[in-house]
């Protein structure tokens, strides 16, 4: 289940928009996937906190809605249903994951 503000069906959300805008992302400190740290930080009580990458999955495609490891996410490509990501998400990536494990 993806969480966000004015998303469809796809993890699309206010914010983030565009065609391949549909790789959702967890959270480390509620666990949940949000379309975007924007739509979390509006829902949430405490800011995005970045989702450690060793051994977890952070991130869901918003299309077949299964889970990936970050170097899966990082082919911009879903395995799965092969969906495109955004591979301007990576601009983000300090938001979103903590490499330090
Ligand atoms: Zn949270
Ligand atoms: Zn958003
Ligand atoms: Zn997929």
């Amino acid at each position: 289940m993806i969480k966000g503000i004015k998303i469809d069906s796809c993890g699309r959300c206010q914010h983030y928009h565009n065609e391949n805008d549909i790789a959702a992302l967890q959270c480390g400190q509620c666990l949940q996937y949000y379309a975007c740290y924007k739509c979390h930080d509006q829902l949430c009580d405490h800011t995005f906190v970045a989702m450690k990458t060793h051994k977890t999955k952070p991130i869901m495609c918003g299309q077949c809605k299964n889970c990936l490891t970050y170097s899966q996410y990082q082919q911009y490509q879903c395995p799965y249903c092969q969906a495109n990501f955004n591979s301007r998400c990576g601009l983000h990536k300090n938001i979103y994951f903590n490499f330090e494990c």
